[in-house]
């Protein structure tokens, strides 16, 4: 898996900071950018997450490329509907050799990884075949597996980037989307610090775990009586 931010809003604090401050005054936004202080845009964002007042957090956009994960994780991600996507077709794309997912469950057992490649090597050379026989890379793409590979480009602004962490970031949640999260939030950390310190599990926000079983970093909402 690789993940590179590629583009972003710059200064995506200073910018949420200023539309949040401009909702309260009196002056035009370019006026307050000139004055904002790094403290005021670091209380700015702090007053913000804590009302829950967040469409101030939808100005700040990031663009990841994300590549080498499997169809299985990019069925899940595209879920999210508040982000854009660009996925590499397999209509459009035909693949001579198959890039493919070995899950660490699966790497861990030998005879079982062997068997596992075995099939989706199985599957890559009927693909191959049907191409060959002129059949639509369209068509013939039904015959490949959930390990299949892809590459996507996606944007995301910073209120859905948390929203989406808080579901992909709780160590309960399926282990390739949650590596991606993993891999996102330190890409953000690099040019958003701030923002990255709140791409967090939801249950650090709600204070208690809401699965049935908790991972133990809070107690599930019956062992807190609520
Ligand atoms: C642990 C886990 C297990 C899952 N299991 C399954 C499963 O078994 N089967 C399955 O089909 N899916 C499953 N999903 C996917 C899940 O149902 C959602 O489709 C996915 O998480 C996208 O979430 P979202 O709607 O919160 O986010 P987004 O689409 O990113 O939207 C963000 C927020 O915007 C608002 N919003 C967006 N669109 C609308 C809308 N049309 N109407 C109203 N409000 C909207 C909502 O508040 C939403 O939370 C699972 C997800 C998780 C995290």
């Amino acid at each position: 898996m690789h993940v590179a931010l590629i583009k972003y809003t710059p200064d995506p604090e200073l910018t949420i900071a200023v539309a949040a401050r401009l909702c309260y005054s009196s002056i035009e936004a370019p006026r307050i950018m000139e004055k904002m202080s790094e403290g005021q845009i670091e209380s700015l964002l702090k007053q913000l997450l804590a009302s829950g007042h967040l469409s101030p957090f939808e100005h700040a956009n990031f663009t990841f490329a994300i590549g080498g994960i499997s169809r299985a994780c990019s069925h899940q991600l595209v879920r999210h509907r508040l982000a854009s996507f660009s996925q590499q077709s397999q209509r459009y794309v035909s693949f001579k050799k198959l890039p493919y997912v070995v899950p660490p469950t699966v790497e861990q057992k030998p005879a079982l990884k062997e068997k596992f490649e075995e099939a989706v090597e199985a599957a890559h050379r009927v693909y191959a075949d049907l191409l060959a026989a002129g059949i639509p890379a369209e068509d013939a793409r039904f015959v490949l597996p959930n390990a299949a590979g892809t590459n996507l480009v996606m944007t995301m602004n910073a209120r859905e980037l948390m929203h989406v962490c808080s579901l992909r970031l709780c160590p309960k949640a399926q282990w390739e989307i949650l590596q991606l999260f993993s891999a996102i939030k330190k890409e953000v950390e690099k040019v958003a610090p701030r923002i990255a310190a709140r791409l967090q599990p939801k249950c650090m926000q709600l204070g208690y775990c809401d699965e049935r079983e908790s991972c133990g970093i809070m107690p599930t909402r019956a062992e807190m009586n609520l």
